[in-house]
């Protein structure tokens, strides 16, 4: 069973991963209606993602015993100005739920909830890669600077993305 203290916090944090989708899907129409068809895809991916780490959450909570409340989903800008600008949002929300993921296992390490602990690692590392991968595209976009066949590029590199179901919803989703 969750304490009511650690099942609270994993509703917050649901609530902030459904956040997230709807943030990089309002970054992929953007991106769409303004013809960079692979920064659209890129972040189409990553809002399906984000709402697989909402559901990794979700059926965690269930597992253990616990409630899921689902709270109304915060409104999300709508425009961004260049492609830099939208990467370097994105780093700064991912170093954001960095921080959320290691409130709450700080909080599973002060309650002794091991199990609580096991789940969130994948998410420790799955927030290295965000920012990884974020400061990345932000390092090419910065490389290229205002350069069309750079920025051509790059949104060719990232019109091949795939998307691909995590780990912990493997077989389950
Ligand atoms: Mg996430």
């Amino acid at each position: 069973m969750l304490s009511t203290k650690i099942n609270d916090m994993i509703n917050t944090q649901i609530n902030w991963e459904f956040w997230s989708g709807y943030l990089y899907l309002a970054m992929a129409n953007h991106f769409e209606s303004v013809g960079r068809k692979g920064l659209a895809n890129w972040f189409r991916i990553q809002y399906r993602e984000e709402f697989d780490h909402a559901l990794i959450f979700i059926n965690y909570v269930h597992a253990r015993g616990g409630k899921v409340t689902l709270a109304p989903i915060a409104e999300v800008p709508q425009t961004w100005d260049s492609p830099l600008q939208a990467f370097a949002h994105t780093l700064e929300h991912e170093q954001a739920v960095t921080r959320r993921v290691h409130e709450l296992y700080a909080l599973a390490e002060a309650e002794h909830d091991i199990a609580t602990r096991q789940m969130l690692n994948w998410f420790v590392a799955e927030q290295v890669e965000e920012e990884e991968s974020a400061q990345q595209i932000i390092d090419n976009l910065t490389l290229v600077g205002e350069d069309g066949t750079g920025i051509f590029q790059i949104d060719t590199e990232l019109g091949q993305r795939t998307y691909s179901v995590p780990a912990p919803l493997a077989g389950k989703a």
